[in-house]
C-alpha cells in the first residue's frame, strides 16, 4: 500500500487529533502517503481531499476536537453515496482507508468494506459504546470533564444542603453515568441500561439526609430521561426540592488526558500497521491493555459493548 486515506466521522471526541496525528507519522514513517479528507463522509463525497505532511498533525496532540472537522452525511448510508466515495478515493490512488468515529461512522467503514474498499476502523467516541474495545478514544477525557464539574457542584450542594441532579450524555450507553457517579461519589445513578425504582430513590435520599449528610448528588445519563424531568418526578414522588445541570457539549471538548492521547497514539498507529499487512475490514481496539483487531464486519453484526454492571452494584454499595 502507498497511499492511505484517514477522516473522523460523527460526534466528535477529545483524542481525534492524536489518532490522525499517529495515522500520518506512522504512515509516512513507513513512506506511504496519507491523505486528510476534510468533513467526515460528507468530504469523502465532494472529494474535499487534501496530503497531509508531518507538519500538517504539528502542534496538535494536546487539542480537543478534529483538524479534518467531523460531519453527518445522510447520503453516505446509500448504496450511490458509499460508490461515489470510493470513486473519489480511487480517482487519486488511494488504496485503503482510516475512520475514526463511534458506531455510526464504523457503519459507514463496514458498508465501504462490503463493497470491497479496505477500511480500518479506530473507536474515537466519548460515549465508550464500540464493541471489540474496552475503552474508547475521548472517554477519559470527557469522564474527566463531568468529574471536574461533579466536584464544584457538590461543593456549592454542600454549602446549600442541597440535592444536585446532573444530567450527562449517553443515550444508550450508561458508561459516562456510571463512571462518572463512581468516581464523583454520587448517591443515586440512572443508566439506561437498568430500570430505576423512584421509591427506592426517595428512600435512599431521605435515609442519607437523616443521617445527616449535607447534600446529594443524582447523576442521570440522557437516554434514561431528562435532569429536569427527573427532577419533577422527585418532587411529586416525595416533595423534594432539587436544583438540575445539564453539563451538555461542555463533555465534547477540552484537551486530551494523557490515557486518550496513549490510547489514541497507540490504535492510529494499529491502523496503518494493518493496512500496510493488507488486512482491510477490521476494528481496532485495545482489551486488557493489549491491542486488538476484528473483523469489522462481524463486531459490528455479533460483538456488543457491555456496561460492568459490577461497577454500578459497587456504587450502590458504597454511597449509602
Ligand atoms: P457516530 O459515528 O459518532 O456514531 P453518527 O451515528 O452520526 O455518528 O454517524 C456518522 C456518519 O456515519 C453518518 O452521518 C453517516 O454518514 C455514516 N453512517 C451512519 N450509519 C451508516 C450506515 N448504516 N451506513 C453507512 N454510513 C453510515
Amino acid at each position: 500500500m502507498k497511499k492511505i486515506g484517514v477522516l473522523t466521522s460523527g460526534g466528535d471526541s477529545p483524542g481525534m487529533n492524536p489518532a490522525i496525528r499517529a495515522v500520518v507519522r506512522k504512515a509516512i514513517y513507513h513512506d506511504i502517503e496519507v491523505y486528510g479528507i476534510y468533513g467526515g463522509y460528507a468530504g469523502l463525497i465532494s472529494g474535499e481531499i487534501e496530503k497531509l505532511g508531518l507538519g500538517s498533525v504539528g502542534d496538535i496532540i494536546h487539542r480537543g476536537g478534529t483538524m479534518l472537522h467531523s460531519a453527518r452525511c445522510p447520503e453516505f448510508k446509500t448504496k450511490e453515496g458509499q460508490q461515489k466515495g470510493i470513486e473519489q478515493l480511487r480517482a487519486r490512488g488511494i488504496e485503503g482507508l482510516v475512520v475514526i468515529g463511534g458506531d455510526g461512522s464504523y457503519q459507514g467503514a463496514k458498508a465501504l468494506t462490503e463493497q470491497g474498499y479496505p477500511c480500518i476502523g479506530v473507536p474515537g467516541t466519548i460515549d465508550n459504546d464500540i464493541p471489540g474495545t474496552d475503552v474508547t478514544i475521548g472517554f477519559d477525557t470527557a469522564l474527566n470533564t463531568v468529574i471536574d464539574a461533579v466536584d464544584k457542584i457538590r461543593d456549592t450542594a454542600t454549602s446549600h444542603e442541597r440535592t444536585f441532579i446532573i444530567e450527562v450524555m449517553g443515550r444508550d450507553a450508561g458508561d459516562i453515568a456510571l463512571c462518572a457517579g463512581l468516581a464523583g461519589g454520587a448517591e443515586t445513578i440512572l443508566i439506561p441500561e437498568e430500570n430505576y425504582d423512584i421509591n427506592e430513590i426517595t428512600e435512599r435520599l431521605l435515609k442519607g439526609q437523616e443521617r445527616g449528610k449535607k447534600h446529594s448528588i443524582i447523576i442521570v445519563a440522557e437516554g434514561v430521561c431528562s435532569g429536569v424531568k427527573f427532577a419533577d418526578e422527585l418532587q411529586k414522588a416525595a416533595n423534594l426540592e432539587t436544583r438540575v445541570s445539564v453539563l451538555g457539549h461542555i463533555q465534547r471538548g477540552g484537551s486530551p488526558t494523557a490515557a486518550d492521547r496513549v490510547l489514541a497514539s497507540r490504535l492510529g498507529a494499529k491502523a496503518v500497521e494493518l493496512l500496510i499487512e493488507g488486512k482491510g475490514g477490521r476494528a481496532v481496539g485495545i482489551e486488557n491493555n493489549e491491542l486488538v483487531d476484528y473483523d469489522i464486519v462481524e463486531a459490528l453484526e455479533n460483538k456488543k459493548h457491555k456496561l460492568d454492571l459490577n461497577l454500578y452494584k459497587l456504587s450502590k454499595e458504597l454511597s449509602i
